[in-house]
């Protein structure tokens, strides 16, 4: 295991008991008010429910531990992107996405960005390391990209973006900070969508924006402050918990991801597996570079939509849904949403399971489809 992560892991779990005082429980509590004790001139930490709350406090200390970076957190993964289009885009501005990457963030730009002025631009994931930047205002980017794991290369794309003036958002949704920390690489701030491998659980949407720029995160703060895009308190407390097992769940997630990637790209009934850890994958000398795990999403691309709806069928252990980076392994037929992917693509999300009895449910019903 990288021995950074495990340092900055045991700072997250340690960050609020280094100052507690005797007889304060060690979970962070609960906060569920909109008011706070106010008398005379406004003063104190705290004073209405819409600029802040303990519970945040909570969460957003230990992803700014987990980030090495300032934190502010959103009611979900597309508020927190959201919150940075709005923040720091304005009438004139060029804003480049991927066009393979999260469909819903292209969707905001084109409902609500470009109606104002902005103009919103597409490229594939790795043509980001080839495309001219001049006078593009935001790069926003996702390396592995949501559903199909392409890769850009995130320090060269960085330099390459300051050069031009540009900024550089990274959704890092597919890998969290313990599998890649796109700051360090460069980026100017960071969006995750915690509603997955962060929380974990499958049971809380909220989302974070981290920037260790101030000037960055200030007018994002001030978007949650002023328009109310804010998570309720016992998401963040749920998240928070959440928080305390991610390196532990992550490490199993991966190392299964892994083994099923090596084992399923030899399969018969199986035409490719798409893993950014494999020799084979495109962008994989880069993953080595920038990533410290290759994640736990694997793409499987069966012959047709029907052998892909049977493999799911026929598995015991994989729940059908959509989202990734739950405890259960879960799956879909990502063309069923209209991707540009073949019909018979899985995007395979690999859960908490024993990775033998993962791999002998999977095993099991990939052997039906004979
Ligand atoms: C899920 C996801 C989001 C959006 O998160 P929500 O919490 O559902 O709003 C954004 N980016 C990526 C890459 C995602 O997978």
């Amino acid at each position: 295991m990288d021995f950074h992560n495990d340092e900055v892991i045991a700072r997250m779990l340690h960050y609020r008991t280094g100052s507690l005082t005797p007889g304060q429980p060690i979970p962070p509590p609960l906060s569920m008010t909109s008011i706070y004790h106010l008398p005379g001139a406004p003063s104190g930490d705290h004073q209405y429910g819409r600029w802040s709350n303990p519970t945040w406090d909570a969460l957003e200390g230990a992803l700014s531990v987990l980030e090495e970076a300032e934190v502010a957190i959103f009611p979900s993964g597309m508020a927190a992107i959201a919150a940075v289009f709005m923040a720091h885009l304005k009438s004139g501005d060029r804003l480049l996405l991927p066009d393979d990457g999260y469909y819903t963030t292209r969707a905001v730009a084109e409902k609500y960005l470009q109606p104002h002025g902005i103009q919103v631009e597409q490229c594939s994931t790795p043509d980001f390391d080839r495309i001219d930047l001049s006078g593009i205002r935001l790069v926003f980017v996702e390396t592995p990209s949501n559903p199909t794991l392409e890769i850009c290369d995130l320090a060269a794309l960085s330099r390459r973006a300051k050069a031009a003036g540009a900024l550089v958002v990274v959704d890092n949704t597919t890998m969290t900070p313990l599998g890649q920390r796109p700051l360090n690489l460069g980026a100017d701030i960071v969006v995750t969508a915690d509603t997955k491998a962060m929380n974990g659980h499958s049971d809380v949407l909220l989302g974070h924006v981290a920037s260790r720029d101030n000037q960055l995160l200030a007018p994002i703060r001030d978007w949650r402050k002023f328009v109310g895009a804010i998570p309720g308190p016992f998401e963040a407390w749920l998240v928070h918990r959440g928080l305390e097992t991610l390196e532990v769940r992550y490490e199993r997630m991966c190392t299964t991801a892994g083994l099923l990637a090596e084992r399923l790209a030899g399969h018969p009934a199986i035409r490719s597996v798409t893993y950014p850890g494999l020799a084979g994958h495109p962008g994989h000398e880069i993953a080595r570079r920038q990533m410290t795990r290759f994640g736990t999403i694997l793409g499987v691309t069966l012959a047709d939509a029907g052998s892909a709806d049977r493999l799911i069928e026929a598995s015991r252990l994989i729940v059908p849904a959509t989202s990734f980076g739950g405890t259960h392994t879960s799956a879909e037929r990502r063309a069923r949403w209209g991707d540009k992917v073949p019909e018979g693509y899985i995007r395979l999300s690999v859960g908490c399971e024993p990775t033998e009895a993962l791999w002998k449910d999977l095993s099991r019903a990939l052997d039906t489809l004979k």
